[in-house]
């Protein structure tokens, strides 16, 4: 494929769909799939031959012998076909075969020395490369590893959001989504193709649906789906794999509406703006705490002094004064004494309970 003459890659359709197994495990299933996605609105086919592990044992994939199943299959059903290089005999051996597009995971884009050791190898090959988020949320690194494949002149990179590694699933996913931080990124370059991989994000079939127009709602540029024949077979990621018939449904029952703007669209600034306040009531909630457990240090003051733990007048005093700034912050003296109400009640509990102890 003469790349060079084949500019804005990425952007031959819209969504860009990308689909096939996590890993590529036989001939057949290379041929099954790709037959499959020949027939549909799919741009290229992903198999992973080179699978980067959590833990030793599992399965790593068939290297080379899996790349000339992709290149036959390719040869028989013209589907363009991607897969992941993490080192650069990886990218040696995936040019050798004939693979058209290459990706980074996300274990390899974390680390600088390796992204540059693997654009080095890219250099003046100009094959399209998609590279997916770091593990750890930081969109500096993310673009980056971009920056890296663009020195080289490497010109036609996606990136690919597939979700941040956190110590606990967010919202029952796999991977937390983190959407601020792929929306930063297309912020800071708005001509880069942006893709979601729904199926590392969700860890899960059953809401690779909801995840995909979620992204088509803020304006990602594609989509990248783990597709197996038998998913639940699958030597890798099986639970998030789906057929590809229930690919087809999936993309024909997907909703995608205008073409992406400069601008911020209003789904953006929501998600934006949510995560503003998210951050907000996470500092409420802790102030609400420690406003506690000073409340509890005066509670021991009165009962060391055998004092009333309801006192009116300072009751009064901070309903006054809390109403008032309140009020210069635009806030009405009714709401203001409403939620000083349930803070006091609360602390009055809690005075009151120091009591019995
Ligand atoms: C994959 O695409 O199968 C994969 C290993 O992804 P990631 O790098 O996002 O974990
Ligand atoms: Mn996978």
């Amino acid at each position: 494929m003469d790349y060079l003459c084949n500019m804005a890659f990425f952007k031959t359709a819209r969504p860009y769909i990308i689909a096939g197994p996590c890993g590529a495990e036989t001939e057949e299933q290379i041929l099954e799939v790709a037959a499959a996605l020949a027939s549909m609105n799919v741009q290229l086919m992903r198999a992973g031959v080179w699978k980067p592990r959590t833990r030793p044992g599992s399965f790593e994939g068939y290297g080379e012998q899996a790349l000339q199943w992709m290149q036959a299959a390719r040869k028989q059903y013209g589907i363009p076909m991607a897969t992941e290089v993490a080192e650069t005999e990886h990218v040696e051996l995936a040019l050798k075969y004939g693979i058209d597009v290459l990706w980074l995971g996300a274990r390899t884009t974390v680390n600088p020395f390796q992204v540059q050791r693997i654009a080095d190898a890219l250099r003046g090959t100009g094959i399209p490369v998609m590279v997916k988020n770091p593990v750890n949320p930081d969109v500096a690194l993310w673009e980056g590893a971009i920056e890296r494949l663009e020195k080289v002149g490497i010109t036609e990179v996606a990136a690919l959001h597939r979700g941040f590694s956190g110590y606990t699933p967010a919202h029952g996913y796999r991977n937390q989504p983190n959407w601020p931080v792929p929306i930063e990124l297309k912020r800071r370059r708005p001509q880069l193709p942006v893709f979601c991989d729904p199926s590392h994000i969700t860890g899960n079939r059953d809401r690779i649906a909801e995840v995909a127009q979620k992204a088509m709602d803020m304006h990602f540029d594609g989509l990248m789906i783990e597709t197996h024949p038998q998913p639940e077979k699958a030597l890798s990621d099986a639970a998030q794999q789906i057929t590809p018939g229930i690919l087809k449904i999936i993309l024909e029952a997907l909703v995608v509406r205008g073409e992406h703007t400069h601008d911020m669209s209003g789904l953006e600034q929501l998600e934006h703006l949510r995560q503003l306040m998210d951050t907000l009531d996470a500092e409420i909630v802790d102030l609400i705490a420690r406003r506690m457990e000073l409340s509890s240090k005066i509670g021991d003051v009165k009962r060391m002094c055998h004092m009333t733990v309801y006192q009116p007048a300072r009751w009064r005093e901070i309903v006054d004064t809390r109403s008032t700034r309140g009020i210069t912050q635009g806030l009405t003296a009714e709401f203001v004494t409403e939620l000083y109400e349930k803070i006091h009640h609360e602390s009055i509990r809690i005075q009151l309970g120091m009591l019995d102890a």
